[in-house]
């Protein structure tokens, strides 16, 4: 009976319901998701498909755990690890969603269909490609790695973005000392090979740098005695600083312990050239140093897919980085598309954009005015709509939209105030300053994922009852209360079992203990007990023996 609990339930819905019945034998609406990333996997992981007709379309037939791709590198935790199977994945919804391992390559937003291609040796007429319908289309593919065209990059430098790319990393380091080690050497030509430069300051290159240092100065200095004094590890960035998406103590304190373990960092240097064995980089005043280097690995930005570039200009969006939609994560201007994580970005609608039409909604009594308790009787609904408005409450420490109205206006009695529209458009003058973009992370990625199953799954019952529980509905027009990011935290880990966290309310911890938490949250956040028990014992054995040097 517990395994049919479900079904149950929708059987005595459809009894219930005599309206239900029809939509019960008329076909489900074919949904596409493309992608089995963060975005992706969560969409799919929540979205109910007995309402519709699930396919699944990625060159991955797995997920990846990329926080833990770092560690990859250096063996503290295998490949094997931190990948699900994406049909393990939806065979645990009941076997009603589709996956064909092939890639997009054009969405035709027009017909409402998407070509694919597949790589894996097949008879398919055409190369391998086939078209897919759609109803709905969700677009998950990710970002792809940005060289800025930098010449000799994509030849000469690793990336770190796939699974892949994390063990050819992990086979080029050792590499490096073996070949270091070899008889008939020069000096000059050990110290090249065991310079290992990392072009890039983010969270991504800083723990790479950091995993690195921690392999060599734990296990590679003992198997490599006599060449592990000539290895020098080398961060190249761009900006003033590293980790400048953190606070700026986090910042400060990797700096700082970067230093100290002798890990280089310039700041203040791009990169112009890469050839086999030389960087060249400039700096602000464009002068140019070059530096021999035995391995580079390149984690300097992200940008667009080609199919998303693509995408953009058919849909008139050329000029941008990334797809825009709306905040119900809708490609505007685009019937049944949506877009979430890193391929897309959400653009918040601005306050003065709609200052009239907010007015309007507010002024309930048509006077023209709006007393404090018709702004106050608002206020909820404006915040759903427009975050922005409580955030700059909320960061100019202000408790109500009165002190926003005494702030502009100067100071005012408490319920004897009217503001007209000029005086409206003044108080929220400031508030869409407070409008940024979220950032391209794993955690923007799968509320972004779950968010929009949650609607799909309510869609249906949004359509028979179309008031809906949400008054917002006036403003917006829309059944479903927009988008909205909760950051949680994130963690910088810096090494020798060190890791910076930085949590919401912009709380600080730095050390040993953020490590452990660090490690609980990792192994919290698995997508299965079976990744979850491998994570775990990959780190137990580390501890115990050591990261493994044979490749
Ligand atoms: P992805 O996860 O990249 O997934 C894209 C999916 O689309 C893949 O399955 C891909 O195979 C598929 N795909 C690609 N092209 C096509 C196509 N043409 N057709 C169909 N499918 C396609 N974020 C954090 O929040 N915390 C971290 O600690 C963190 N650490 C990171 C460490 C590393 C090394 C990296 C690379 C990233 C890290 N991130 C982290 C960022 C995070 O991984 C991304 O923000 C997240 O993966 C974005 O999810 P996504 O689903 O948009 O894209
Ligand atoms: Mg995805
Ligand atoms: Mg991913
Ligand atoms: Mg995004
Ligand atoms: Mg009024």
């Amino acid at each position: 009976f517990a395994a049919s609990g479900g079904g149950l339930v929708a059987y005595a819905d459809a009894r219930t319901d005599p309206a239900a019945e029809p939509s019960q034998t008329a076909p489900k609406k074919k949904m596409v998701v493309l992608g089995t990333g963060w975005a992706g996997t969560t969409f799919v992981r929540n979205v109910d498909s007995s309402l519709y007709d699930v396919q699944v379309i990625s060159p991955r037939n797995y997920f990846a755990f990329t926080p833990l791709l770092p560690s990859v590198t250096c063996g503290t935790v295998e490949p094997r690890s931190i990948v699900e199977p994406i049909r393990k994945i939806i065979r645990k919804k009941g076997g009603e969603i589709k996956f064909w391992e092939a890639e997009c390559f054009k969405i035709d937003p027009d017909n409402k269909k998407v070509h694919c291609r597949t790589n894996i040796g097949t008879n398919l007429e055409g190369n391998g490609e086939f078209l897919v319908d759609y109803d709905y289309l969700v677009i998950a593919v990710g970002a792809r790695v940005n060289t800025f065209n930098t010449s000799g990059v994509v030849q000469h430098c690793h990336f770190l973005k796939e699974v892949e790319d994390a063990q050819k990393i992990r086979k080029s380091v050792i590499d490096s000392f073996e070949r270091a080690i070899l008889p008939d050497l020069d000096e000059e030509e050990r110290k090249r090979t065991l310079h290992f430069v990392i072009v890039g300051g983010g969270p991504t290159g800083v723990e790479f740098a950091a995993e690195l240092h921690d392999f060599i100065s734990e296990d590679l200095a003992k198997l490599y005695p006599t060449v592990c004094n000539l290895v020098k590890i080398s961060v190249i960035e761009h900006g003033g600083h590293i980790l400048t998406m953190f606070d700026k103590r986090i910042g400060k304190f990797a700096e700082e312990k970067f230093r100290r373990d002798g890990i280089e960092l310039r700041t203040g240097y791009r990169v112009v050239k890469v050839s086999d064995n030389i960087i060249t980089m400039e700096d602000k005043l464009h002068v140019e140093t070059s530096v021999s280097y035995g391995m580079a690995v390149w984690s300097a930005g992200v940008g667009a897919r080609p199919i998303i570039l693509d995408f953009m200009k058919q849909i008139g969006q050329g000029n941008r980085r990334a797809l825009a939609t709306d905040e119900w994560l809708r490609v505007r201007e685009c019937d049944g598309v949506y877009a979430i994580g890193d391929c897309a970005t959400m653009s918040q609608r601005k306050v003065m954009e709609d200052i009239l039409e907010i007015f309007k909604f507010a002024d309930k009594d048509n006077s023209g005015t709006l007393t404090v308790k018709e702004i106050n009787d608002a206020l909820e609904d404006i915040c759903i709509r427009y975050p922005q408005v409580e955030l700059y409450l909320k960061s100019n420490q202000m408790s109500n939209i009165v002190d926003l109205i005494k702030a502009s206006k100067g100071d005012v009695g408490k319920e004897s105030v009217e503001l007209d529209i000029e005086e409206f458009k003044n108080a929220l003058a400031d508030v869409d300053s407070e409008v940024k973009n979220l950032p391209a992370t794993a955690q923007v990625a799968a509320q972004q994922g779950n968010y929009l199953a949650s609607c799909f799954n309510r869609m249906k019952r949004c359509e028979k009852k179309p008031e809906g529980p949400l008054r917002i509905r006036e403003l917006g027009r829309h059944r479903f209360r927009p988008f909205r990011y909760k950051h949680l935290g994130q963690f910088a880990p810096l090494g020798g079992e060190q890791t910076a966290a930085q949590l919401p309310g912009d709380w600080i911890s730095i050390g040993h203990s953020s490590q452990w938490l660090w490690y609980s949250v990792y192994a919290s956040k698995q997508v299965s007990w079976r990744t979850r028990a491998l994570v775990i014992s990959d780190w137990t054995r580390r501890f115990i023996h050591g990261r493994d040097s044979s490749c």
